[in-house]
């Protein structure tokens, strides 16, 4: 089973789907973390967006693990611990721009589909329902007003050490939506048949309550 959870950066997404999938026993998939790893080995390997041959040779030799260890997400690249590196300003200035390459996202979209296949699971992005998992038999749509999204982002990136002013995170938010959203292949939109939960007052306890009555619900139908 799949439940895909999709909206723009810092809509609460990453929180909600981590709760919701413990309260089910599911696996949890960033995949947003998918993306940032492929532009973290890019930057680490001084490889430019327009060398599609050495994005090739990248991607058919970078492992991507996605671990839970105690509880908390961890990410493994080629073996390497890169949970904090993949959210550093430098990943996430570049990640749309990585993100919109279409060979970039045939590799990980083949990963998702194949790591879906063995196991329930809650799947996180920005086009799970649209491309990855269309017959998902869950879709949810996460948004939120953008200064609250600024805020959160703001207290994440304060717990990793780094300090941004709320106007910055706005237009750094606004940046990537639009260009997520403008782009060709698998741009950010909401599958015509998810369901819409604004979370800009809604607390995490909130959310996840939202989703998994949600869930329950039509289980029992
Ligand atoms: O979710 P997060 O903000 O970490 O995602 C980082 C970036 O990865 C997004 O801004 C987007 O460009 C890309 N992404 C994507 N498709 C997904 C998940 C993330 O293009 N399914």
């Amino acid at each position: 089973m799949i439940i895909a959870i999709d909206g723009p950066a810092a809509s609460g997404k990453s929180t909600t789907a981590k709760i919701v999938a413990e309260k089910l026993g599911f696996t949890y998939l960033d995949t947003g973390a998918m993306y940032r790893c492929v532009t973290l080995a890019m930057i680490n390997a001084g490889i430019h967006v327009s060398n599609t041959k050495q994005i090739n040779d990248l991607l058919e030799n970078i492992s991507i693990d996605l671990l839970d260890k105690n509880g908390k997400l961890q990410i493994m690249m080629n073996n390497l611990d890169v949970s904090d590196d993949i959210r550093s300003g430098k990943v996430t200035e570049n990640v749309s721009a990585v993100s919109a390459l279409k060979n970039v996202r045939e590799a990980m979209v083949k990963m998702q589909r194949n790591i879906a296949s063995k196991t329930n699971c809650v799947m996180e992005g920005r086009d799970i329902g649209t491309v990855v998992f269309p017959n998902a038999e869950y879709k949810f749509y996460l948004s939120a007003d953008s200064v609250v999204r600024a805020e959160r982002r703001q207290r994440d990136l304060l717990a990793l050490g780094d300090e941004k002013s709320i106007q910055e995170l706005i237009e750094d938010i606004n940046r990537r939506d639009e260009y997520d959203s403008s782009r060709e292949i698998s741009p950010l939109k909401k599958a015509e048949d998810a369901i819409d939960i604004n979370t800009t007052d809604l607390t995490i306890d909130g959310q996840v309550s939202k989703i998994i009555e949600i869930v329950n619900k039509q289980k029992t139908k």
